[in-house]
């Protein structure tokens, strides 16, 4: 009688176990898929640029001093400034994407966001160079607890795929606003080519791209709304992207109430 059900006990508990370490070992694996397809992603990434700049180098190399005019010359070695770039804009991501996934927790302190969104906007009107209309409207003394750098480069990608993804004499929107709960929201508001459903639940992935070509032609590197879903999650915030082929996209970063810093009335009343 007992000693049967001490039995029953035991092989029910091993049971379990096994189940446990099988759950675990189709985890792995699944992981171990993921970064074999990352570093086959990245090799891609890297070798076609070098490919294509090996072959300008050797060409320029062997050519005889007077095959080549100087405009081909001068085009030939910016091409191959391009692809440079390109390698140098996909380095610079992985580093950053890497020290998001490695370093334990982010340096979080106060961030002033009106202040931060001011000092990225000359970088995205360079970038737009009058094709868009942009439209700014921010509020102050809206502060949240976060990572300055890490924000900074959240905020950054989500405006630079607009000006990217919306052709010229499009309207851009950007919005920093606080929200009824008590928390804000960033906002980023195209009216560009818009992003077909099927798409949308796989963005953030990395290399996830719905159109190869153009977003290499627009100096893209697959890695932007990673960078920025990764960012959004150390910060417990939730990355909501809106969008509508063909009418445009909205891509927000909500932060809830948590994460606002609430203004200090007795530090604002000792300035006065
Ligand atoms: P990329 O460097 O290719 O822009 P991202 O990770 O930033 O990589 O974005 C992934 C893909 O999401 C882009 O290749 C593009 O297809 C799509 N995308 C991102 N932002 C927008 C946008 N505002 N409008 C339309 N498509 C977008």
């Amino acid at each position: 009688g007992q000693s049967h059900s001490i039995m029953l006990r035991l092989v029910k508990y091993l049971r379990d176990q096994y189940l446990l370490i099988a759950r675990d070992l189709t985890q792995i694996e699944k992981l171990e898929t993921t970064r074999k397809d990352f570093v086959a992603n990245v090799s891609h990434e890297l070798r076609t640029p070098l490919t294509v700049l090996t072959g300008f180098v050797e060409t320029l190399k062997d050519a005889p001093a007077d095959a080549l005019t100087a405009e081909q010359r001068e085009q030939y070695f910016n091409m191959m400034y391009q692809q440079a770039q390109r390698m140098e804009a996909l380095v610079s991501d992985l580093l950053t994407l890497s020290n998001i996934e490695t370093s334990p927790s982010a340096a979080f302190a106060k961030v002033d966001m009106d202040a931060l969104i001011e000092q990225e906007r000359q970088q995205i009107e360079a970038l737009s160079a009058k094709r868009h209309r942009l439209e700014w409207d921010i509020t102050p003394d809206l502060h949240v607890y976060g990572d300055r750098a890490e924000l900074a480069s959240a905020l950054l990608n989500l405006m630079t795929n607009a000006v990217r993804y919306t052709p010229a004499d499009g309207l851009i929107k950007i919005r920093w606003a606080p929200e009824i709960d008590g928390g804000a929201k960033f906002s980023v508001i195209d009216n560009g080519i818009g992003i077909a459903s099927e798409h949308i639940p796989r963005l953030s992935e990395r290399f996830y791209r719905v159109d190869r070509g153009r977003s290499r032609e627009v100096g893209g590197t697959g890695l932007g709304l990673a960078i920025a879903k990764h960012i959004a999650l150390r910060h417990e915030t939730a990355l909501d992207i809106q969008s509508k082929l063909g009418q445009g996209s909205t891509f927000s970063l909500i932060f809830p109430p948590e994460r606002l810093v609430s203004t200090d009335t007795s530090k604002a009343s000792e300035e006065t």
